[in-house]
């Protein structure tokens, strides 16, 4: 991400929580940046946020990341503090450079900043096997 999108989607983000807590609705023109930004990406990430699809794990190590649940027994992964997902969509577009970010970390930075991420503990062994990819069906 090129720092004037970054401060520019940083904007976004800030713009999001506050309109959130407020009108509990995003404002057309919101909608608009992010369409403008992720193009339909948004729309998919939008729809994983209104279907509570966003949990954040922490495990008692202090680690943290992301579960993006895709159905009843799968889930991507995506790290908190930087910019990658599990998913083929994440390897095809994102490091291409030709998408800013997959839904799922577009989804998990948007249901963060409107207050709709579940927060759940799991033990460390949990999320060590969820990081090497040895349980994607919790
Ligand atoms: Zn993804």
């Amino acid at each position: 991400m090129t720092s004037i999108i970054g401060e520019t989607f940083t904007e976004i983000v800030e713009t999001i929580r506050t309109e959130y807590e407020k009108e509990k609705k995003l404002s057309e023109g919101t909608l608009s940046m992010l369409s403008f930004l992720f193009d339909f990406t948004a729309v998919q990430a939008l729809d994983l946020v209104d279907h509570r699809c966003v949990m954040l794990v922490n495990s008692p190590s202090g680690r943290e990341l992301y579960k993006i649940q895709k159905n009843a027994t799968e889930f991507h992964i995506c790290l908190k503090n930087s910019n990658y997902c599990t998913c083929p969509s994440f390897s095809f577009h994102v490091l291409k450079k030709d998408q800013l970010m997959c839904k799922h970390k577009l989804a998990a930075v948007l249901s963060t900043a409107m207050g709709l991420c579940k927060e759940v503990q799991y033990a460390d062994e949990t999320v060590t096997l969820m990081l090497a990819g040895e349980n994607n069906s919790l």
